[in-house]
């Protein structure tokens, strides 16, 4: 079968500038990954085209080269198409950069690091911590580096030597047709250690499940979603190699008066009828403490006063939100007679004048237009 336009591969036009390129070929890939099709010969063939496409666009001299004699610039340099010169794990270890954050290192070839895997913690906050930031004592159980020996796997460190099979990688590479595949290491078990007089703790992994306590400092602004990051406080990846990391996670528990969005801060004010039509100073709560607000005679329900810098400070800005107040009038209820009579009283005083009731005034005449 003939080789396909590499241009076409990635689905794109000859013009296509670098960033075009880096985001076909990634989309490919990630479809086509074999880590998400083992088994699928058609999936490897694809991944293959795709990867070969990217080389040599992604090269401003290979893409030049191609552009000016299209696959023949390349034949006889023995570096595609017979499938023993090409080997996924070099394209990973090449493109290290796009593949980094997408299979959260895994697809890094050689050079990857071991290291114990990353926890993810979800801390509850009220909206007042979450805005002026806290420092929490959290409660975990994970594996964690065995006390007995330190993490070391043996009490004496002279005990604990690398795999030679492995060199300390705790892979070895086996060669699966076109693709080379990682193993975890038959002697060390993917530990890239040896330990001679294993720890009689841990049995010589170095890690122990234990309960953990940590403290930890939230900044001011967070919001839902954001997290922390501690370096080396998630699992403990065992003998000689490198803890993870832990992740709290904040979630935001409901306000009972306010509501946040961003920066800013919303908050329902109810008053009475009374106030709304005569206007009056209220106090009105803010989340470090009180300030009065001025409700001018004639205010409608659902009208929005804005206090500003009454807000949200985020936790990645400078600048400070606003509180925004949405005044709810109230009617009222439980009338006794008397003030049955008053407010009938006053009734009759506004029927037939349209000038002090303009919604309603508005209302009728968009009907009857
Ligand atoms: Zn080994
Ligand atoms: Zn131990």
């Amino acid at each position: 079968m003939a080789k396909r336009d590499y241009y076409e591969v990635l689905g794109l036009s000859k013009g296509a500038g670098e960033d075009e390129i880096k985001k076909a070929y990634r989309k490919l890939a990630m479809k086509y990954h074999p880590d998400r099709n083992p088994d699928n010969k058609d999936a490897e063939e694809k991944f293959k085209e795709a990867s070969e496409a990217y080389e040599v666009l992604s090269d401003s001299d290979k893409r030049s080269a191609y552009d000016r004699m299209g696959h023949s610039a390349f034949e006889g340099m023995g570096g595609f198409g017979g499938g023993g010169g090409f080997n996924a794990q070099d394209i990973f270890s090449q493109f290290g950069d796009i593949f980094g954050d997408m299979f959260g290192g895994r697809g890094g070839g050689g050079q990857r690091q071991r290291r114990g895997a990353d926890l993810r913690y979800v801390l509850e906050l009220t909206l007042e911590e979450a805005v002026k930031g806290v420092k929490k004592t959290i409660s975990f159980t994970a594996p964690a580096a065995c006390e007995a020996c330190n993490g070391k796997g043996s009490k004496n460190p002279e005990d604990v030597t690398t795999c030679q099979t492995c060199h300390g990688s705790g892979q070895v590479r086996m060669q699966q047709g076109f693709f080379s595949v990682q193993q975890t290491c038959h002697t060390c078990q993917g530990r890239g250690k040896i330990v001679k007089n294993p720890c009689n703790v841990c049995h010589g992994a170095g890690v122990a499940e234990r309960k953990r306590t940590l403290e930890v400092s939230i900044p001011a602004g967070v919001d839902n979603g954001d997290r922390v990051r501690l370096t080396g406080e998630g699992e403990a990846g065992g003998a000689g190699v490198q803890p993870g990391d832990l992740y709290v996670e904040v979630v935001v528990r409901e306000h009972a008066v306010f509501q946040r969005d961003g920066a800013d801060l919303y908050m329902d004010v109810p008053i009475s009828f009374t106030d709304a039509a005569l206007g009056k100073e209220v106090e009105i709560p803010t989340l470090d403490g009180r300030v009065s607000l001025k409700i001018p005679e004639g205010t409608q329900t659902g009208k929005l006063f804005r206090l500003r810098g009454k807000g949200v400070k985020p936790v990645r800005t400078s600048m400070v939100g606003d509180l925004l107040c949405r005044v709810v009038v109230e009617t009222p209820v439980n009338l006794t007679s008397r003030q049955k009579e008053l407010l009938q009283e006053l009734q009759a005083t506004l029927d037939g004048d349209d000038q002090q009731s303009p919604k309603k005034k508005s209302f009728f005449e968009r009907l009857f237009d």
